[in-house]
């Protein structure tokens, strides 16, 4: 099959056609129209076959989770995502694959309202790189950088599921059938908190989504807003199903530097808590203080009235 025809069957989806796309694949370049007084923001996140994903993993699960890990930076920003281009490294033409591919294209496009407007195809290892186009208003644009010592520090969702997920997937941990697939999920489908992002707006001092790991991604604020941070290990949110399967030193290990979760991590003055927990409660998330930022640097875990030290844990490539 030639690239234009895989382009034009598997790419090119029926769905999600948004009204600012002037115009979309086909072209030399993709058109949009950006919305008056807005920002554009920008996300690209590159996932390569048994580097961020299991390579011969549900290719409908690796199409979602390319696109929901761009979604999440977006999300972290607090933008709207509207647009993707998508550039794709392929062994082989595998028509099941590519169904299955545009199949988890389509089900994740059309859930956000984004539009894949472009991209780039070519042979070579599996690689998927995308990009996500949003948009903010300028003057509510999170980032890592503003946060204030004193401020509280906050996640949504369960923190550690899908470290445990990627173990199950590898085999190495052994779960009931129940609770096992709920962990998959959660490592195979994430699910990007756009919505949260949103309502964070104006509200969170600093933000940013969890994918390295807790203590890796909580560095960057350290670093970037220059603050210390003091975490409490009981408040850190855990699932049931995390609980039941390892015991408390594997928990401890998931939670704070296991990656993949692309929840939103984010830093709020103490006085703003109660509104934006309800506000993010009214978009169907969670919200948990686990701890407060400090004017002394590094990162400290408190547990069991012990203070503890803590590097940078998360995952790295190099
Ligand atoms: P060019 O040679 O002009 O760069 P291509 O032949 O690479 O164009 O692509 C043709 C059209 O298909 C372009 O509009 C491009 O954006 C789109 N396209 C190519 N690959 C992809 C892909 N993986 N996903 C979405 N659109 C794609
Ligand atoms: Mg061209």
């Amino acid at each position: 099959m030639k690239e234009f025809e895989i382009i034009k069957r598997y790419l090119t989806l029926d769905s999600a056609k948004r009204k600012d796309v002037i115009q979309g694949i086909g072209d030399d370049c993709a058109l949009v129209k950006l919305p008056r007084g807005q920002r554009l923001a920008m996300s690209m996140d590159t996932l390569i076959g048994d580097v961020h994903f299991i390579a011969d993993s549900n290719a409908a699960d690796i199409a979602h989770k390319a696109i929901a890990v761009n979604l999440s930076d977006l999300a972290a920003a607090g933008a709207e995502p509207a647009w993707l281009t998508l550039s794709l490294s392929l062994p082989e033409f595998n028509e099941t694959w590519l169904k299955d591919f545009s199949q988890g294209l389509k089900s994740i496009t059309e859930f956000f309202g984004v539009q894949i407007i472009g991209g780039d195809t070519c042979r070579g290892p599996l690689s998927i790189t995308v990009q996500a186009h949003g948009f903010v208003p300028e003057d509510v644009f999170l980032s890592r950088s503003k946060a204030k010592a004193g401020d509280l520090i906050c996640v949504t969702g369960d923190l550690g599921d899908a470290a445990l997920g990627l173990m199950i997937a590898q085999n190495k941990l052994q779960v009931p059938s129940e609770k096992a697939a709920k962990l998959l999920k959660k490592y195979r489908t994430p699910n990007p908190r756009i919505a949260a992002g949103i309502a964070l707006r104006g509200r969170a001092t600093s933000a940013i989504d969890i994918s390295d790991g807790l203590l890796a991604d909580v560095n960057h604020i350290s670093e970037q807003s220059e603050v210390g941070v003091l975490l409490r290990w009981e408040k850190i949110p855990l699932s049931d199903e995390l609980q039941d399967a390892v015991e408390p030193e594997l928990q401890m290990r998931a939670a704070l530097t296991g990656g993949d979760d692309y929840e939103l991590c984010f830093t709020i003055n103490e006085d703003d808590f109660d509104a934006t927990k309800t506000a993010l409660e009214a978009v169907g998330t969670n919200c948990i203080a686990i701890g407060r930022l400090t004017g002394k640097p590094g990162i400290r875990l408190l547990h069991h009235k012990k203070e503890i030290e803590l590097g940078e844990l998360g995952y790295q490539h190099f």
